[in-house]
């Protein structure tokens, strides 16, 4: 991965980048203030991945938690990798949903880990409801790639019929 690393062990708050960013993708609906990043280097041995901890770690902070050789000091640098940036959407997608008060260990168990439990198909009848944690991450994830022009298994106007944020209104992109 290319782009500069943050101290192994340090907890940061949002660059001011991708404050902006995540202003643009979820509006209202994420407190930006609330979120900080955790470069963590247990993850490097045990998932790998990062993960985002909600509140149960850090009470009225929304935690995520990276694998040191993951955790980007900008994750909307210019230098930084647009699947790094799109991660760390999917990520903040289950900040927002923490904040909105899902409890996301809980929903965890119920979506599982699987590719399955990750994959969506969109049609006339879905509803941001009917979909767990990681397919809602995933759309989220995927309006954003698609609003910067990266190939999407979906078009703009169907993730603006499914997802709630702002990244998803058509028209604008
Ligand atoms: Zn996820």
């Amino acid at each position: 991965m290319s782009g500069v690393l943050a101290p192994p062990w340090s907890v940061r708050s949002l660059s001011e980048g991708e404050a902006a960013l995540l202003n643009e993708v979820f509006g209202s609906a994420l407190d930006v203030s609330r979120l900080r990043i955790w470069s963590c280097p247990i993850l490097n041995w045990t998932t790998r991945r990062a993960f985002c901890a909600g509140g149960w770690l850090w009470p009225g902070k929304s935690l995520l938690l990276y694998p040191t050789k993951a955790a980007l000091a900008d994750f909307a640098g210019s230098r930084t990798p647009i699947s790094a940036t799109a991660t760390f959407v999917h990520e903040c997608t289950h900040a927002a949903q923490s904040q909105a008060g899902v409890n996301l260990l809980w929903a965890k168990l119920k979506a599982g880990d699987s590719d399955d439990s990750y994959r969506y198909a969109l049609g006339p009848d879905s509803r941001w409801e009917g979909l767990n944690i990681e397919q809602q991450a995933m759309v989220v994830e995927h309006a954003f790639l698609c609003r910067r022009r990266r190939k999407t298994p979906y078009d703009l106007d169907a993730y603006a019929a499914v997802c709630p944020y702002p990244v998803a209104c058509a028209g604008d992109g």
